[in-house]
C-alpha cells in the first residue's frame, strides 16, 4: 500500500510517499481501509520533530473507513463495520492497523465516512473544551481565536449550542464570514484591529468569561487582558508559536485568573468519555445540528502541500487526505 512516512524530521519536504506492506491486525487490533485521513497540526509537530518519535514512522492520527479484518479477541467490531478514530498512528495511508479500543463505530448511512474522518480530532477537541475544560453556562461570553479554523468553526457552533455569546477572531474578511456562519455573534479581524480593545468595547468593558486560544504566542498576553475577574484562559494550541514561561503572579494581578493547557488525550483516554464525545458529534451531524466544513481535500501523495497550506494560514475548516 501507499503511505506517507517520515525518515528524517524537517519541513513538509520530509514527507515521503512510500510503498509499505499492509500489516495483519494483532490481538486486540483491527485493520481499517481508509476512506479519508484528517490533517492536523499535531502531524506537523511530529514531522518537524517538535514531538519526537522513533524514525521512520507513518504520519497521521485521524481517519475513518471500513474494518477489513480483526485480530484475536476483538468482539465488538466485524469486517464491514465503519469506524472513525482520532488516535491511531499511521493514518496517512491506505490502511491502518489500530487498537480496537481507539475505534468508534458509526452509521455510514447517517454520517458520510469523509465527514466522520473530518470531525473526530477537531470535533472531540471542541467538545471537551466547551463541555469539560470550561463547561460553558448559558449566558456567558467567550472569545474564540482563529474562529474559522478547523477547531474554531466547531468551537463556535458548540459554544452557541451551550448558550454563549461568542466573539471570534479571524485573519481575513472571508474567514470572518465563515465564523459568523458558524454562529459567532461578533468577529474581530485581529490582523487589522486590536482584539483587546475591540473585545472590551463589545463587552462594555466587562471582559469575557473564557478565552479559547489555539493560536498561542501572538494572542496569549492579550487574552489575559480581556478576561473578567476569575475568568478562564484555555490555551490549547500554538499555531503562531509556543507561549513563553509565565509568572503565576500575573494571574493574580490580572484578576485571579485560571490557566489550563489541555490535550485531547487527557479528555478521551477513558472509553466511555471517548464514546460520549464521538457519539455526540455523530448524532448532531445526523440531525443536521453540526456543520463540518471540509475546507480542502488532497490526494494522499499531496500531504506535504496540505501541511504547507495549514501552516501557511491559507486554510479554513478541515483538511483531508484521500487515499
Ligand atoms: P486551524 O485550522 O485553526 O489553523 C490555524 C489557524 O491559526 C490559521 O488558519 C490562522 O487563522 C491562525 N493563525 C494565527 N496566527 C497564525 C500563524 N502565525 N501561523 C499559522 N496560523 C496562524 O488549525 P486546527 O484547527 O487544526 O488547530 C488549531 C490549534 O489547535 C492548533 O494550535 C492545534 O495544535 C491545536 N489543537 C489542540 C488540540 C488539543 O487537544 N490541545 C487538539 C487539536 C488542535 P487566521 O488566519 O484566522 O488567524
Amino acid at each position: 500500500m501507499k503511505a506517507i512516512r517520515v525518515h528524517e524530521t524537517g519541513g513538509p519536504e520530509a514527507l515521503s510517499y512510500d510503498d509499505v506492506e499492509v500489516a495483519e491486525p494483532g490481538p486486540g487490533e483491527a485493520r481499517v481501509r481508509l476512506a479519508a485521513s484528517g490533517v492536523n497540526y499535531i502531524d506537523t509537530y511530529q514531522r518537524s520533530g517538535l514531538y519526537p518519535k522513533e524514525l521512520p514512522f507513518t504520519l497521521g492520527l485521524e481517519g475513518a473507513g471500513e474494518v477489513e479484518a480483526v485480530g484475536e479477541g476483538v468482539e465488538e467490531l466485524s469486517p464491514g463495520d465503519y469506524v472513525a478514530f482520532a488516535s491511531a498512528q499511521g493514518s496517512y495511508a491506505e490502511y491502518v492497523v489500530a487498537p480496537a479500543e481507539n475505534l468508534v463505530p458509526f452509521n455510514v448511512t447517517l454520517v458520510e465516512a469523509r465527514v466522520a474522518a473530518a470531525v473526530m480530532l477537531q470535533g472531540m477537541t471542541a467538545h471537551y473544551l466547551t463541555h469539560s475544560t470550561f463547561p460553558i453556562q448559558e449566558g456567558q461570553t467567550v472569545l474564540i481565536h482563529a474562529a474559522a479554523g478547523g477547531v474554531g468553526l466547531l468551537l463556535c457552533q458548540m459554544a452557541k449550542m451551550r448558550g454563549a455569546t461568542v466573539i471570534g477572531t479571524a485573519g481575513t474578511e472571508e474567514k470572518a464570514g465563515l465564523a459568523k456562519g458558524a454562529g459567532a455573534d461578533e468577529v474581530i479581524l485581529y490582523t487589522e484591529q486590536d482584539f483587546v480593545a475591540e473585545t472590551k468595547r463589545i463587552t462594555d468593558g466587562e471582559g469575557v468569561h473564557a478565552v479559547y486560544d489555539g493560536v498561542g504566542k501572538e494572542t496569549f498576553d492579550g487574552g489575559l487582558d480581556v478576561l473578567r475577574p476569575r475568568g478562564y484562559m484555555v490555551l490549547f494550541g500554538a499555531s503562531s508559536g509556543p507561549v513563553p514561561p509565565l509568572d503565576p503572579q500575573t494571574l493574580n494581578q490580572k484578576g485571579g485568573l485560571f490557566l489550563t493547557r489541555p490535550s485531547l488525550a487527557q479528555y478521551s483516554a477513558d472509553r466511555e468519555e471517548l464514546e460520549w464525545r464521538a457519539e455526540s458529534l455523530f448524532s448532531w451531524i445526523g440531525q443536521g445540528n453540526l456543520d463540518v466544513r471540509i475546507g480542502g481535500s488532497y490526494a494522499l501523495e499531496d500531504a506535504a502541500q496540505a501541511q504547507r497550506d495549514l501552516e501557511g494560514r491559507k486554510t479554513t475548516g478541515k483538511l483531508l487526505l484521500i487515499p
